[in-house]
């Protein structure tokens, strides 16, 4: 089936308008791009460049002349009175098969430390010392890695090797129970959202890890009388404070939570529930407004 592609570059300040334009002369939906800066090594997050573009899509037939010349004008309306700029329209044909794949290209590798995410469908030539994580973005990813992830990311590297029993708590597409059993751990991850479970449970199969990783659905209950070496935790504070004292009851000895997801002004409150919990805080690294507390039993 064939396509009219329109597609528009806006103000970022317009692009609300210029959808709401589309959806109000009956395109079916429309996708908001914006080109990034993709750093070949993988270093850093993607940073946007250039203007968001807004396309839409109306079937290539007689009937949507008129649909096309309606946006057209009421495009130029919205140019004509609002101070926000929007460019020309620029219209295609597409093929229905050559869309299909096309939002795959804003993905793209990222490093953390020695961890490489990957979306399935890149390459990457790993060198020796190099953890790749192979995920499917689902609904879990974005064009980046979010600040908390990268921490857990980093802090995990550090802590989980071989022999090492680790929770994730709160997998989500089960990208840190991926890095840690990459590294050598055995791992059991856990969410309470049933999709995650499934998206967990499918990026864990691409990564051949079935073996090594346990996937529940469920919280912390769901795994028992377990003592684990590392737990890692990216949930809200609101969760991790709920829950600090199982957290606790859920280590080894010797054992260490990751705990992330954690805003600014929320991170006394969690030190505080820790606290109370008889968790010590040994090390607290921070990205931007997002914290990660690292917390071990008190002796
Ligand atoms: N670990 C992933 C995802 C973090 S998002 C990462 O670091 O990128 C947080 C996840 O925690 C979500 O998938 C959410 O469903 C899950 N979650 C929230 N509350 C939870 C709870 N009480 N127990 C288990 N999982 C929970």
């Amino acid at each position: 089936m064939k396509w009219i592609e329109l597609a528009v570059e806006v103000h970022p300040e317009a692009v609300d308008a210029v959808a709401e334009v589309f959806h109000q002369h009956g395109t079916n939906g429309v996708a908001i791009e914006q080109a990034v800066t993709a750093d070949p090594e993988g270093e850093h997050e993607p940073l946007p460049a250039g203007l968001p573009v807004i396309k839409a899509y109306l079937p290539a037939l007689p009937a949507s002349e008129h649909q096309e010349r309606r946006i057209e004008e009421a495009l130029w309306h919205l140019q004509a009175f609002q101070l926000a700029p929007v460019g020309p329209v620029v219209r295609r044909e597409v093929d229905e098969e050559d869309w299909a794949d096309a939002w795959k290209q804003h993905f793209h590798p990222l490093r953390v430390g020695r961890v490489i995410v990957k979306p399935t469908w890149r390459s990457w030539a790993a060198a020796a010392d190099e953890v790749v994580v192979e995920l499917d973005p689902g609904m879990a990813f974005g064009t980046g890695l979010h600040p908390t992830t990268r921490l857990v990311l980093r802090a995990l590297q550090e802590r989980a090797g071989p022999r090492k029993q680790v929770l994730d708590l709160g997998t989500g597409s089960g990208i840190l129970a991926i890095a840690a059993a990459k590294l050598g751990a055995t791992v059991t991850a856990v969410d309470i959202s049933e999709v995650a479970v499934r998206v967990a449970a499918g990026n864990i199969e691409v990564n051949g890890l079935s073996g090594r990783i346990q996937v529940m659905q469920g919280s912390i209950e769901v795994v028992g009388g377990q003592g684990f070496d590392l737990v890692l935790a990216n949930i809200i504070a609101s969760v991790l404070i709920d829950l600090a004292p199982q957290l606790g009851a859920a280590l080894a000895p010797h054992g260490e939570v990751l705990a992330s997801g954690i805003i600014d002004d929320r991170v006394d409150a969690v030190r505080n529930a820790f606290s109370a919990a008889d968790l010590t805080v040994t090390d607290e690294t921070r990205e931007g407004d997002w914290w990660l507390l690292a917390a071990g039993r008190a002796p």
